[in-house]
């Protein structure tokens, strides 16, 4: 029996290089995979990894209908065995909906990998599709970590350094350069909460009125 499964956790937590291992050890067997992506950070119709591992994948278009894809691939008499979709808070809910018809009505697994919430802590709707239809719902327990060592469950963004809560949802980030440059940062819940990044602990380690009062 075919399955929608999906791989979430927060970023860092090894999504992409689970996604790429699936896809070795499958593609060793013999299998071909279509592969799905949305906004890598390596580029378009890429699917990379942190470690610097990379595949070719098939960039998802706004409004692109992937059932209407995997049928058009097989009726032209080319293969796929399973589905990957990487990235997949990105997608839109409808096209979760396409990938759970890919699994009843193609019996194809499908494996989605995808950052569980937002930087606000709030679901991506394409994340929160695939909670609400994926026979199995995985989460990942890579180590990602705060920077106090707890256990990282939240995504914080940080604009100029400043964590912030506010904004687009979807920003692509690490744009480098610029006084307002973007960044993305893994952090505990309580810290998320307090808005307490890395850079903010250590500024506040560092300011004078919390330095220890020295008795002479
Ligand atoms: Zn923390």
């Amino acid at each position: 029996m075919s399955e929608l499964v999906f791989f979430c956790g927060t970023m860092d937590c090894g999504k992409s290089t689970l996604a790429l291992q699936i896809e070795h050890n499958r593609s060793a067997r013999g299998l071909v995979g279509m592969i799905f992506t949305r906004n890598d950070r390596a580029g378009e119709g890429k699917l990379s990894s942190r470690l610097g591992l990379v595949t070719d994948a098939v960039e998802v278009e706004d409004g692109a209908d992937l059932y209407a894809h995997l049928v058009d691939h097989l009726s032209q008499g080319r293969r796929a065995d399973y589905v990957i979709a990487d990235e997949a808070q990105f997608l839109d809910p409808e096209q979760i909906d396409q990938l759970a018809r890919v699994v009843d009505d193609l019996d194809l697994d499908v494996y989605a990998f995808g950052i569980t919430t937002d930087f606000r802590s709030k679901l991506f709707p394409g994340s929160q599709r695939l909670v609400e239809l994926a026979d199995r719902v995985e989460v990942l327990q890579v180590e990602a970590l705060c920077w106090c060592g707890a256990r990282a469950t939240h995504n914080a963004r940080t604009v100029g350094g400043v964590m912030v809560v506010e904004g687009a949802q979807v920003v692509v980030g690490d744009v480098t350069g610029s006084a307002d440059e973007i960044g993305y940062e893994v952090l505990c819940r309580r810290h998320h909460r307090r808005r307490m990044t890395a850079a903010t602990a250590r500024a506040a380690a560092l300011a004078p009125d919390v330095l220890p009062v020295s008795s002479g």
